[in-house]
């Protein structure tokens, strides 16, 4: 399962400021950035390789002579990485070289291209990639690149200003997450990914099995994501309570709107709070929003009658 994770202030702010860059020397106005463009801009190199195909190997192992020296030394060096981190993308600098896995599905290679790109963007990333030092980054260190990664792939493909307008424009709920995919050109699970991760409320997103039909070899919950203000005031809330909530009010429809309810959650103070919970199945996975709508009124009891708090 993948949590979401929080990258530190300075180095979001630097990301920030480098991928509006690229947005102002695209001239971006508005709607789906197009990436070709991006590494047009970027002077980057886009190729799919299929990895038991000899000839990327050859080609790879070729490129790789005036690649990092470990490397040349190794030249198996990245096969070897690209078989143990199961690899579907990845970034040479040397090359200023994105390779793709050809079998990942269309809709998926525009979320690796632009992952990919933040990692040709933030310099300090150069060092870090299959070079030298990849064999020895620790498992933290490792975690951290890539969540930076990720924060500039989002910020890549849904611009700050024009999303937050086109987000705040509305109610936050998956009808509005499905038509902002659409307005930017990306999956509904980016989107839905980005909007709660910078989201200014305490709300929660998952992405996961359907309660009625689970393949009992996957994880119930593929992907938890939540705001800051839900982290600050529900740190205690696991992927298992999404599971468990979602397994309450799920159709067993096998695509579309699966139901939604109201559900009561306790902040770290114990104070009671009102969210609203939807789900939708597009056929593959079930994603669920969960937006704070009130604080829940206690109750106190006195003698017959009884007294809102
Ligand atoms: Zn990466």
């Amino acid at each position: 399962m993948v949590k979401n994770i929080r990258i530190e202030p300075r180095s979001a702010r630097d990301i920030t400021s480098m991928i509006e860059r690229v947005h102002r020397d695209l001239g971006y106005v508005d709607g789906k950035v197009q990436l070709t463009e991006v590494r047009e801009l970027l002077k980057l190199d886009l190729r799919y390789y299929q990895l038991e195909d000899p000839g990327f190997q050859e080609e790879i192992i070729h490129k790789l002579k005036v690649g990092a020296k470990q490397v040349i030394k190794r030249p198996k060096l990245l096969l070897d990485v690209i078989r143990k981190f199961d690899l579907s993308a990845l970034f040479l600098p040397d090359q200023k070289r994105i390779y793709i896995d050809g079998s990942v599905p269309d809709l998926k290679k525009r979320w690796y291209e632009s992952h990919e790109i933040a990692h040709s963007v933030i310099p300090w990333h150069a060092n870090y990639m299959l070079g030298d030092n990849r064999s020895t980054l620790s498992p933290d260190c490792h975690e951290t690149i890539e969540a930076e990664a990720n924060f500039g792939s989002g910020l890549l493909l849904f611009p700050s200003t024009v999303f937050t307008e086109a987000r705040l424009s509305s109610e936050l709920n998956l009808g509005q997450i499905r038509g902002l995919a659409k307005q930017f050109g990306n999956t509904i699970t980016s989107t839905l990914w980005r909007s709660v991760e910078n989201n200014e409320e305490a709300c929660f997103s998952t992405i996961g099995q359907h309660p009625h039909g689970i393949e009992t070899d996957k994880a119930y919950i593929d992907y938890f994501v939540t705001s800051e203000s839900f982290e600050r005031q529900f740190p205690h809330i696991s992927a298992l309570d999404v599971w468990t909530w979602k397994n309450r009010y799920c159709r067993k429809t096998k695509t579309g709107p699966l139901g939604a309810a109201e559900i009561e959650i306790h902040d770290s103070n114990g104070e009671p709070h009102v969210f609203y919970i939807e789900s939708f199945s597009n056929g593959h996975g079930v994603l669920t929003l969960g937006r704070w709508l009130r604080p829940k009124p206690i109750i106190v009891s006195m003698g017959s009658s009884s007294v809102l708090q």
